[in-house]
């Protein structure tokens, strides 16, 4: 299983499959197209079934059942693409073997160091097989590391036919990192009772909750006035925006929040003296708490509208996902059998609230109630991203009992 991961993996990171907020098209890079095209072939070859894509680049596939009970039919679920934040281009996987579990220098020319300084839980994976960046580039285990650990884990469901098993599907999407990942998913195509993504960080991880989000971007309109004679006439609008800012609690802010604590995020500022425009999202687990928030946002800004005049303010605010927790409580017993999969593989399950959104917060909302587990990857999105290869095989080996347990519940 080994060699066959690490083959994998490093096969899909070499495609650059950053996606493109602003693009308008799904998938919204081309790069993402490139992928899906390979991963199709990848299904086909290795014997999958009704392996399919759509206009949009979602890939499907099925693995029959090869029991005659009644099982649940169970999908699995891992995006394409990858962050926006950093370049994910000749991305050059870097294989440490039996790693020593030191300081890694990822790039002798760059100085760039993987540093337990920075990253307290490197020696841990002394004796691991480790994948690594060059130091110029993301790694790209989120989410090609999920890909890899499912189709490995198919594979092996169908080169051991011993393994009983329900109907089990198997999607790969565009453009979850701009936040569209199941926004074109067919759920009703998809056909499956529930789901996991495997999407999530270190071994062990198993998420249920998430964040409620919403965004908001409050606009301010000032009058621009040549200064010299701008007495009682000038309206700065940066000074407006300025204002707004100091009215949230400093400490209800991400810097100053962990666990179930929700905030106000301030993501940007731009303006100047005729137009202003501050851009928040609002995130909290409890739906109450969030609504409070919500209704938070909207008394500052009537505030700045009883000081300087209805035209002067303009608030935009949107919902943008919501717990999932809420859609996968009534069916906890999905995530009781992720729990007892890892269990039974010797793995300490992490169960713990996403501090953000993943596809399954949308999906679980679209009616596919869709918990997240862990790839065994490490500081996503940067160049300090890596995986350890032991823990890759952990996670495959987890899908695997997945299916196992629905067969023989
Ligand atoms: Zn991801």
């Amino acid at each position: 299983m080994r060699e066959e991961i690490i083959d994998r993996f490093t096969t899909y990171v070499q495609l650059d499959t950053q996606s493109n907020e602003d693009s308008k098209e799904t998938p919204s890079t081309s790069g993402q197209w490139d992928l899906i095209h390979l991963l199709s072939d990848e299904l086909k070859r290795i014997g999958m079934e009704d392996v399919v894509f759509d206009e949009n680049g979602y890939l499907m596939a099925t693995l029959p059942s090869n029991t005659n009970k009644e099982v649940p039919t169970i999908g699995f679920l891992a995006h394409v693409d990858t962050a926006t934040d950093f370049t994910g281009k000749n991305v050059k996987p870097q294989i440490v073997e039996n790693f020593d579990g030191n300081d890694l220098i990822l790039n002798q020319a760059l100085n760039v160091v993987l540093s337990s300084k920075d990253f307290p839980e490197l020696p841990s994976y002394k004796g691991h097989t480790l994948i690594t960046t060059d130091g110029t580039t993301l790694l790209g285990a989120d989410n090609k590391a999920g890909i890899a650990e499912i189709m490995t884990a198919m594979n092996h469901l169908i080169q051991h036919p011993e393994i009983k098993h329900g109907k089990i599907r198997v999607a790969f999407t565009p453009d979850e990192e701009i936040g569209r990942g199941p926004h074109k998913f067919d759920v009703e195509r998809f056909d499956a009772t529930y789901a996991y993504t495997v999407d999530g960080g270190p071994l062990g991880e198993l998420q249920y909750e998430s964040f409620n989000a919403a965004a908001a971007k409050v606009t301010f309109k000032g009058n621009s006035v040549h200064p010299g004679t701008a007495k009682n006439k000038m309206v700065n609008a940066a000074k407006l925006a300025t204002e707004f800012i100091t009215k949230f609690p400093e400490n209800e802010s991400p810097e100053q929040t962990e666990g179930y604590e929700g905030f106000y995020h301030l993501i940007s500022v731009n303006g100047d003296v005729e137009n202003a425009m501050v851009y928040y999202i609002i995130r909290d687990h409890d739906k109450e708490k969030f609504e409070e928030r919500k209704t938070t946002m909207q008394k500052f800004v009537q505030e700045m509208k009883e000081t300087y005049g209805d035209a002067a303010v303009e608030l935009n605010m949107s919902d943008q996902y919501y717990n999932m927790g809420e859609k996968i409580e009534p069916v906890l017993g999905i995530v009781d059998i992720a729990r007892q999969a890892m269990e039974n593989l010797d793995i300490d399950p992490i169960v713990e609230p996403i501090r953000g959104g993943t596809d399954g917060s949308q999906l679980s909302f679209m009616g596919l109630p869709t918990p997240n587990i862990f790839t065994g990857g490490e500081n996503f999105h940067g160049k300090f991203e890596y995986i350890s290869v032991n823990n890759m095989e952990k996670a495959s080996n987890v899908i695997v009992e997945i299916c196992k347990l629905f067969e023989a519940e």
